[in-house]
């Protein structure tokens, strides 16, 4: 502890002295030469060199993802944090946490720390340490315990079942995750609460080469539980067609499938899941895998047939469901027309959408179900009700630009721009509330506002997701290209969209005639239309429904209702659930002070020591942390209340030290004065100082440095 406390200290000293040379600066804006791009990098590249992976922008944390470990996680090094304000010590997640955290008790004020950046940037690590760090904070009562316990617990389980190897990240989420830490009055953790975003379902269908399915898949086949493997009808050896391997023929030595096996099974039992749940879950894995071995024939008239009765018996038997009538709803459809019930053969490749549609359906309905299980599991136990607190934190999918791009990236961009425009409304709003608030005066900055292109996805009557849902629910045939002509006519002005007429009219680079560009904040990206009307209206058959709902198993009775066929109503397309679930979402985020996480990559290879300094600039661009840096510098670089500033400065000015017992204000008025402090680069607020240029801060604090 004591030698922890020292190194802080002297990686202080560092910070602020000789290692604006060596490791660069903490803040950047104290970067001399703020305006620069290259100077920018520079300073993210020293640190990286010297294993410092955290700066910041202002309050703004920016974290270059290491990937090796650095001996900074420990439980001393968050105590050490704890009773420091983030600008005294090496910048850190802890020091952004504990921030938040004592906003949070003193102010009494719902916190949110939003993490972003792209896949592998180290947004699930950032949101895992800042779980480790809420847990050693605060109190220790067995209940508080058992509560911090099950959060914590949370993360494993879920990754389990929401995350996956890709060519990016070997634990990739394949879901986006907002999670409420519940807080009672004194600060201690009494619960938390989850909320769910588009999981990627298709993965469990199908994989991009060199990908894998969700983990649960792999654990579970590796599970030295012969008897649970036995009951379940899964052999190691037997080839699924969903994982596109036997599990014998597929090793993967960089992912301990076995031994995560067993911390998800202990998991289940610390968030209180029962013997007969955690079989319904795998129960519902394994009848997946069954489901994908399944095939079809087709006869001359082109009717489907399945050609494993064996693999849909052993599904029915699992699920607990007739198989005949699974069979006929694999092979056949029905739908309700004028209240009549007709039912027509499908041909193989309708049976195998239908097959697959099932599949994902499952799996996609089991997931929320477990987050919502989750959440009974962490629900408050003594409802303090409005006394209580809370401090969300937001990890989700950053954008998205693949060699192609579909409804998956399309909804997953439109996700990120809604988040920069919180970004942008938050950080320029809050900026400027303060300056108000202490009584300042300051000159907005200009910026490039995304709202055009939230406005272009979303907006009612005219946006893209307004013109997919209309192409869906047309009656006849609906199609891709009938979508793309749609937006083609009606977003043909629209200075972020081009689509292959525009791109043609105009001499633009070419566009193929089945895809269509949008100029996000991010940058370009060209989506291929192919999928969007299907993926959007996300049919499920209606008898595959009814057998589900009459299914023995604790979930797939609870996820698919009488309820769900009765309804007259279509169901809601699956663009308009997303709209509709972030825009939730926001309204959550807007009542809360947020905090910012700015994750970096800093290389494709998943490895330490390499700093690719076109990858990272691409990054720093997007996220703009250009632009955030000169809405900092703009108004004044640094704030500090007048205590914290005359308690750390008071020694540098006679009529301060040794005695000083005035009004803080006052005092800081007496070290300004003995410091020449230039009447233009500061200002007195209220209960702050503040001070334009860091150069002013820099001498400050050299002069403290070298006392
Ligand atoms: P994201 O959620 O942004 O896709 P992850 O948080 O899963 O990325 O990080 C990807 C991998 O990078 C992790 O599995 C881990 O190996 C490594 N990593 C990320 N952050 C850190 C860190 N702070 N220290 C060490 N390794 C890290
Ligand atoms: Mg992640």
């Amino acid at each position: 502890m004591e030698d922890m406390a020292s190194h802080i200290k002297l990686k202080r000293m560092e910070s602020s002295l000789q290692s604006r040379d060596v490791a660069g600066v903490h803040d950047f804006v104290l970067l001399e030469n703020y305006g620069s791009e290259d100077a920018f990098i520079n300073n993210l590249q020293k640190r990286f060199n010297t294993d410092i992976i955290y700066t910041y922008i202002g309050p703004v944390l920016v974290s270059v993802n290491p990937y090796k470990n650095i001996p900074i996680y420990t439980d001393d090094v968050i105590k050490t944090y704890r009773n420091i304000h983030y600008f005294e010590a090496i910048p850190h997640i802890y020091a952004v946490t504990n921030t938040a955290y004592q906003a949070l008790k003193e102010e009494n004020k719902d916190q949110c720390i939003l993490i972003s950046g792209e896949s592998g940037a180290g947004k699930t690590e950032a949101s895992k340490k800042i779980l480790q760090c809420i847990a050693v904070t605060t109190g220790r009562t067995n209940q508080v315990e058992s509560v911090k316990e099950k959060l914590l617990q949370s993360t494993p389980l879920l990754e389990a079942f929401g995350n996956a190897k890709t060519t990016r990240n070997d634990n990739s989420s394949r879901f986006g995750k907002y999670m409420d830490i519940i807080f009672n009055y004194i600060g201690d953790t009494i619960g938390g609460s989850l909320l769910n975003y588009l999981l990627e379902k298709s993965r469990v269908v199908m994989q991009a080469p060199g990908e894998r399915n969700f983990h649960i898949f792999y654990q579970l086949l590796s599970s030295s539980d012969a008897s649970l493997l036995d009951s379940l009808h899964l052999s190691p050896n037997t080839y699924y067609h969903y994982l596109n391997t036997s599990i014998v023929s597929m090793k993967d030595n960089e992912i301990d499938d076995i031994g995560q096996f067993r911390v998800v099974k202990r998991a289940m039992d610390v968030i209180e899941l029962s013997e007969q749940e955690q079989t319904a879950i795998f129960t519902l894995v394994a009848s997946i895998l069954h489901l994908g071995n399944v095939g079809f024939s087709q006869d001359e008239n082109g009717n489907a047939s399945i050609n494993a009765p064996e693999t849909i018996a052993t599904v029915a038997k699992l699920l607990a469901c007739d198989a005949a009538q699974l069979t006929h709803a694999l092979e056949k459809k029905t739908i309700i027309a004028r209240g009549d019930s007709v039912t027509t053969p499908l041909n193989k490749e309708l049976a195998m959408y239908a097959r697959d549609a099932l599949a994902k359906a499952i799996y996609d309905r089991m997931f929320t179900w477990l987050v919502q299980r989750l959440n009974s599991s962490l629900r408050p136990v003594d409802d303090e009700f409005n006394r209580t607190k809370v401090m969300g934190i937001l990890d989700i999918y950053g954008f998205e630009i693949f060699g192609k791009n579909s409804f998956e990236q399309f909804c997953i961009n439109y996700c990120n721009e809604k988040l920069q425009q919180l970004f942008i409304e938050l950080t320029l709003k809050s900026e400027q509330e303060e300056y108000f608030r202490e009584g300042i005066e300051w000159v907005p900055v200009q910026y490039f506002d995304n709202k055009v292109i939230c406005d272009l996805i979303e907006e009612r009557h005219k946006g893209i997701i307004s013109l997919l849902d209309e192409e869906c629910l047309r009656p006849g045939d609906t199609s891709d290209m009938g979508f793309l002509n749609k937006m083609s006519i009606n977003l043909v002005d629209h200075k972020h969209f081009v689509s292959y007429s525009k791109a043609e009219r105009t001499m633009l680079k070419q566009i193929p005639r089945d895809e269509f560009q949008l100029v996000h904040y991010a940058g370009k990206v060209t989506y291929s239309v192919h999928g969007f009307v299907d993926k959007n209206n996300d049919l499920l058959f209606r008898n595959l429904i009814e057998v589900m709902a009459s299914t023995k198993n604790t979930i797939t009775k609870a996820v698919f209702t009488e309820k769900e066929l009765e309804s007259k109503k279509r169901p809601e397309t699956a663009a308009s659930q997303f709209k509709k679930s972030l825009n939730k979402l926001m309204q959550i985020l807007v009542t809360k002070d947020p905090s910012y996480v700015r994750c970096i990559k800093p290389n494709n290879e998943q490895t330490s020591g390499i700093f690719d300094e076109q990858l990272v600039r691409h990054q720093v661009q997007y996220l703009g942390l250009m632009e955030n840096l000169r809405v900092r510098r703009a108004g004044f670089a640094y704030r500090r209340t007048y205590d914290v500033f005359l308690k750390r400065y008071k020694s540098l000015c006679p009529g301060t030290w040794p005695n000083f017992n005035g009004d803080p204000k006052d005092g800081v008025a007496l070290l300004t004065q003995h410091l020449q402090y230039n009447k233009y680069e500061f200002s007195m607020g209220k209960t702050k100082i503040f001070i334009r240029y860091p150069k002013t801060l820099f001498m400050t604090e050299d002069l403290f440095q070298l006392k």
